[in-house]
């Protein structure tokens, strides 16, 4: 027979419940397995009946974009009970069910595996009682259980990210950008509390993603009594710079050091009394946890969603359960009750005011993001130390525009100032070094900058080579720059290296040369996201939800063609975050089998209800068979059955405002690439062959690395410009297991 799966949501909702649910449905039945949902939580699972419901394939049909649970989720005191949990597991056998995915908090985590725990002692009362049949029994010995954690808190042990903590960075990345600009219209302060009970996750992040003034957290208060004047002195000093307004953001399980809590009311009436300016209090409530869930939360879900089913499936009587969590982007299973036990640790840490262990607990990724936060609000314009020598850094801007360069721009200047140093910015890309285009940069050039799309500096994909490099050592020398920081796609960084290929000629080449990838393609090598893909990601997932909408009364196939050049990057992440049938990537290629397939496969549907098909082709997939032949080719075979329509979305994926994660990974790099330049003119880290280091920044498993650029340039396919490697490959089962039915 058959095993039998059981998926539940239980506790807070959190967008990306329903791309999880999903996974899990399409999982299971691609193995064999057959699945229920449980509807309502624990509570479904007492109630039994209805509530016990078998799921197909088409159930889960158009819910990855639907916030919430549509399978609901609730609290059930009843199941805290040993009767309940009898009850349950009753209901579960009437259905044959031994395996679960749980998708909740720690409370619905712990319940699981209590249920677990006691599934024999239960299951043989149920068979004294006649409840269950020995033989039911027997074929139900153990219970196995796979948890995934939905909450936007992110607030548990061992896992970088919980199911809906980036959308929920979304809705307050969004809510602060607008308070930002009434606040600087009337020259006002705003105090913002924002959720996250004692985790202070999406306030970090949304101070670093908005450009916030201040941050106050649970998990590292103030260090000192009269803090207050510390946050007063510092944003006098901003007013000073010429800000015209003032963000605070309150995490709402803030307190001081002694565990005293801070309330924004409090907040306010600091900032009244002693900075002298108006203040308004916004708390932005349940619209942090509603909403249409981020491309990335649909991805982190389905991915978990799958290994979950395989952990639940594969699970022998004595295996512990699995939490499945992601960790420097890569899936890991972790004994639950370990995550559990270590999530409570940080809980109990936090009510002693034992803020070290708390921090410590929450996670290099956290700690790291909170100090950059710390040094970015106290950063303030300083003259060099005595002795110190004085750098001049040129910015540059290069290939196409990518959201969130302006954001890395800004703390490029910003710290550049602090540590005593001059930032130049370099207009239009490299024709702006080739024509000696430079500005020194002061503080408030780079103000409201955070939220801004495009390249306010200006880019171009120019590489100079020839006599252009004449012109842009001129300009070096002319301007006297110390060190390049390029943030751009490739172009920059083959710009780069054709400056570090001729410094045997120009000696003013010789000076550290960093790059930053920033490209909405991440198809820079030694880098696992680039800035601006993930604007450009959330900006597909959106248009393709409403293309899918449009057609909800007719039977259509679209063919969506997205950018990427040669990388299909973005192809295969948006083909996850939109649940599309087919994609076509440059590199796996297109032949005529794979398009017979997919004909038949489109007939095939169509002809058993189907009403929409939506094909995802990157831009360079096959020069041959592009979408307006995809088009046609599907138009004609598809005969009667539906008609086709392309959609080629154009710039609009490179366009709007970053969203948090690109500005929180610009600001991440653009930190490490000032500190990186600084150790390597003044400090210790010069490159090992005594030249002055010529590297490419990235996050690479977790890490932000630095890479030499003779190291880069042999990690890349350069006819195809992307790496050789590319880690998000990977997932590519996954999106086939999504679309297509094999069990
Ligand atoms: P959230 O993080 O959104 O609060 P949660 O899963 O932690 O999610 P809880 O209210 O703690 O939310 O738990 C949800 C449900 O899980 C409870 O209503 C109860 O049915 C079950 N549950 C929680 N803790 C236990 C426990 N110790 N034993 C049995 N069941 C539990």
């Amino acid at each position: 027979m058959a095993k039998r799966l059981g998926v539940l949501t239980s506790g807070g909702d959190a967008p990306g419940m329903n791309a999880a649910v999903r996974a899990v449905v399409r999982a299971a039945i691609n193995r064999g397995a057959e699945v229920f949902a449980i509807y309502e939580g624990y509570q479904g699972m007492i109630d039994g009946g209805p509530r016990i419901r078998p799921m197909s394939w088409e159930d889960v049909g158009g819910i990855l974009h639907r916030g919430g649970t549509i399978i609901g989720t609730a609290r059930c005191d009843a199941f805290r009970t040993r009767e309940g949990r009898r009850t349950a597991a009753q209901n579960l056998l009437n259905h044959g069910i031994d395996a679960l995915v749980v998708i909740g908090g720690d409370g619905s985590l712990t319940g699981a595996d209590t249920l677990r725990q006691e599934w024999t002692e239960l299951v043989g009362e149920l068979v004294q009682t006649g409840g269950v049949s020995p033989q039911v029994a027997e074929e139900h010995a153990y219970l196995s259980i796979a948890g995934l954690v939905g909450s936007i808190d992110n607030d548990m042990y061992g896992t970088d990210m919980t199911i809906g903590a980036d959308t929920a960075l979304h809705r307050i990345t969004d809510a602060v950008d607008a308070l930002t600009s009434t606040a600087a219209s009337h020259q006002r302060a705003f105090v913002v509390e924002v959720m996250g009970r004692r985790c202070g996750y999406l306030a970090v992040m949304s101070a670093i993603a908005t450009g916030a003034e201040w941050v106050l957290v649970p998990e590292s208060p103030p260090d000192l009594d009269d803090w207050e004047d510390h946050m007063v002195s510092v944003m006098r000093e901003g007013q000073r710079m010429g800000r015209r307004d003032n963000i605070v953001i309150v995490a709402e399980g803030a307190q001081d050091r002694h565990g005293k809590p801070i309330t924004c009311g409090y907040v306010r009436d600091v900032l009244e009394e002693r900075l002298g300016e108006d203040v308004r209090i916004t708390v932005l409530g349940h619209v942090q946890r509603g909403g249409s869930p981020s491309a990335y939360d649909r991805i982190l879900s389905t991915i978990m969603g799958v290994e979950a089913v395989d952990s639940a499936l594969t699970a022998g009587p004595t295996d512990e359960p699995v939490l499945i969590g992601i960790q420097d982007n890569k899936l890991i299973r972790q004994p639950l009750m370990y995550c559990v036990a270590k999530t409570r640790e940080i809980n109990e840490a936090l009510a002693v005011c034992d803020f070290e262990r708390a921090m410590e607990l929450r996670g290099r990724g956290y700690r790291n993001a909170f100090r950059i936060m710390r040094t970015l609000v106290r950063a303030l314009p300083h003259p060099p130390k005595e002795g110190q020598r004085r750098l001049r850094i040129a910015i540059v801007n290069a290939g196409g525009a990518a959201p969130g360069m302006n954001a890395a721009v800004r703390v490029a200047v910003r710290l550049t100032l602090d540590k005593g140093h001059i930032p130049l910015g370099v207009i239009r890309g490299f024709r702006g070094l080739i024509s000696g285009h430079l500005e020194e940069y002061r503080w408030e050039s780079v103000s409201g900058w955070a939220p801004q799309g495009g390249s306010i500096l200006g880019t171009s994909r120019k590489v100079p080579d020839g006599r252009d490099l004449y012109a842009v050592a001129r300009t070096l020398e002319e301007h006297k720059i110390d060190a390049l920081l390029i943030i751009g796609g490739w172009a920059g960084y083959e710009a780069a290296y054709q400056l570090v290929k001729a410094r045997d000629t120009f000696p003013s080449f010789s000076i550290p040369i960093v790059c930053v990838p920033a490209t909405i393609n991440n198809n820079v090598p030694a880098a696992e996201f680039s800035i601006g893909a993930d604007t450009a990601l959330n900006n597909i997932t959106e248009v393709v939800d409403k293309i899918k909408q449009s057609a909800v009364a007719s039977s259509r196939v679209f063919v969506v063609e997205v950018m990427g050049r040669y990388c299909g990057y973005l192809a295969l992440m948006s083909d996850l975050a939109t649940g599309a049938e087919r994609v076509y990537l440059h590199e796996e290629g297109v032949c005529l089998k794979d398009l017979e397939q997919d004909i038949a496969m489109l007939r095939d549907g169509f002809t058993h209800g189907k009403r929409l098909g939506l094909m995802i082709r990157n831009e360079y997939a096959n020069p041959l068979y592009t979408t307006q032949f995809l088009a046609a080719l599907f138009e004609e075979e598809g005969g009667d059955l539906f008609d086709v329509r392309i959609s080629v979305l154009g710039h609009l994926q490179q366009g709007g405002d970053p969203q948090p994660f690109d500005r929180i990974l610009a600001t991440r790099m653009a930190t490490r690439a000032v500190e990186y330049i600084e150790q390597s003119l003044i400090g210790d880290e010069a490159a090992p062959d005594g030249l002055p280091a010529a590297a490419g920044l990235g996050q690479v498993s977790g890490e932000l690395r630095v890479t030499p650029l003779e190291d880069i340039m042999r990690m890349s396919d350069d006819k195809v410009q992307r790496p050789k490697q590319q880690w998000w490959m990977s997932l590519r089962p996954v999106t086939r297991m999504m679309s297509f039915r094999t069990g």
